[in-house]
């Protein structure tokens, strides 16, 4: 016999409100409501709800609420609720907790620590609403001498770059692990904004070849969906080595999603798990990145900046700067909070560094070794809001990815269930009938919504520190101050402490 594992949520119905339509029964795709014909009234099953509140936005008399089961162990410090549960599921199954989205433990974040600097009196601060306020951003080398023709006209010498007017891009996230729908939001929405989305490693869908100018294509270890024709579609070429949420894994898309256009995109037979394996089979050093590094550049006639994805890890200093050395044009890193559509529990609570250390150190190294300007640096991993990303550019970064705050600006309620591939939002799921729940022009519009919305408070914050340019943010720590860190927390980040 099983031991028992008490459900995390419980339903809660108000008798009073609920006029059994059975709305909240049909849009439930865990099937965590019933209806009970003998008695005309619904039914709960607590122990299929998944928290998503599909039911709870969608009940037209709001009769429902869903509340964390106030079933409990006796308290325990070292033993907790989650810990006991996840032991007897484990010794119920023998298997690997499977999780998704990023890591949830409480955790030290260190941009809740960082506060921003404005100006004063002297070196009076911008209206941005009066004044031009620049976000353009260039990625990829720029450490090229200028060279003049025999007129003394600077040549074009300039190796590709990735154009963006703000330094904000969205990140890898496969078709396959989200939705049809999922990803034309993002490759329109992208195409609105003039800035990026990526394909992650699930292929381009040929319905979407049209926003290459927009897009950046990724190679993986699976090296799924990889032809001549996809290589030259993006804006930019991906290798992804790592990702913050599984750092040293590789992935897996069941079968069971791995079917019909998600199957034919990736070039893989319909129905098979598609598995990409930790590493690359042809990397085991730096010189065999710089391989692939070349190969893609060959492959893409040297007209798309290449891009090289790591996972902050302990020693991702000393690995940026090997990308670096590769002939990589970006470095992308991705910290331990970054989110995913399936993990190991224990892999992504467990393994990674967060990306605000992992960025201070790594643009220190690179600033130390002359090479800053030979590679540009993006960063993702939980840039929840525009202050966020503020504080990564003064940190160092070029760009910064979002991912998880793009997927709930699609209507994401981060129920953390997106390994069941049932999304009831219609984002993380491949069920036609849910897939419809996200109409891409209102997913267009909300992506629009939020990013405008940010570069309009990025160009606030500058405006109020005095600088009207994202070059003049880009590594300026000046303009961050610590709080309630150690000396050595503040070393890493390379900041002061508040009142310094
Ligand atoms: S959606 Fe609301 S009103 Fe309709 S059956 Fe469910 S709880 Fe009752
Ligand atoms: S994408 Fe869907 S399944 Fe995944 S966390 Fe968001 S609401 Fe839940």
């Amino acid at each position: 016999m099983d031991l028992y594992v008490h459900p995390e949520f419980e339903i809660v119905r108000s008798e009073k409100k609920c006029i059994a339509c059975r709305a909240c029964e049909r849009q439930c795709a865990n099937c965590a409501h019933g209806y009970d014909a003998a008695s005309g009234s619904m039914e709960s099953y607590d122990e299929k709800c998944v928290n998503c509140h599909r039911c709870v936005t969608l009940c037209p008399t709001k009769a429902l609420k869903i509340v964390q089961t106030q079933h409990t162990f006796r308290p325990n410090a070292n033993w907790s609720n989650d810990t006991i549960r996840e032991l007897y599921l484990q010794a119920n199954t023998g298997g690997v907790l499977l999780s998704s989205m990023g890591n949830p433990r409480p955790l030290p974040n260190y941009f809740d620590r960082i506060l921003l600097n404005a100006s004063q009196v002297t070196n009076p601060s911008i209206d941005p609403l009066r004044e031009p306020m620049e976000t353009r951003t260039y990625l990829g080398k720029k450490a090229i001498p200028l060279v003049r023709d025999a007129n003394g006209r600077l040549t074009e010498n300039l190796p590709p770059q990735i154009t963006l007017t703000m330094p904000l891009m969205f990140s890898a996230m496969s078709y396959g692990s989200i939705s049809y729908n999922a990803h034309a939001s993002l490759a329109r929405a992208a195409t609105a904004l003039g800035i990026c989305y990526n394909t992650g490693e699930g292929g381009l869908h040929r319905d979407f070849y049209k926003y290459g100018p927009n897009t950046i294509v990724q190679v993986a270890s699976g090296r799924f969906g990889i032809h001549g024709d996809y290589l030259m579609a993006g804006a930019a070429v991906e290798i992804k080595m790592g990702q913050g949420a599984k750092p040293g894994i590789g992935g897996h898309l069941p079968g069971k999603k791995n079917i019909g256009e998600v199957a034919r995109t990736r070039m893989t037979p319909d129905g098979s798990d598609a598995i990409s394996p930790a590493p690359h089979h042809d990397i085991y050093s730096i010189e065999d990145l710089r391989q692939l590094v070349y190969s893609l550049k060959e492959a893409t006639g040297n007209t798309k900046p290449i891009i090289v994805k790591i996972a902050a890890v302990h020693n991702v200093a000393a690995i940026a700067s090997g990308v670096a050395r590769s002939g990589a044009d970006i470095i992308a890193i991705d910290g331990f909070r970054g989110g995913t559509g399936a993990a190991p529990t224990r892999i992504r609570d467990n393994v990674g560094i967060p990306i605000e250390l992992a960025l201070a150190s790594v643009d220190a190294r690179l600033r130390e070794e002359g090479i800053r300007d030979d590679i540009s640096l993006v960063v993702g991993g939980s840039i929840r809001s525009s202050t966020d990303w503020i504080k990564a550019i003064a940190l160092g970064a070029d760009a910064c990815y979002i991912a998880t705050g793009a997927l709930l600006a699609l209507g994401c309620h981060l129920c953390r269930s997106c390994h069941i591939g049932l999304c009831n939002w219609g984002i993380a799921t491949q069920r036609p009938d849910l897939v419809k729940r996200l109409n891409p022009e209102v997913g267009t519009e909300h992506l629009v919504n939020l990013v405008k919305a940010w570069q309009h408070e990025l160009k606030e914050v500058m405006g109020g520190m005095g600088i009207n340019s994202v070059e003049a943010l880009r590594g300026n720590r000046l303009m961050l101050r610590g709080v309630g860190m150690t000396q050595e927390e503040l070393d890493v980040l390379g900041i002061k402490h508040a009142g310094v």
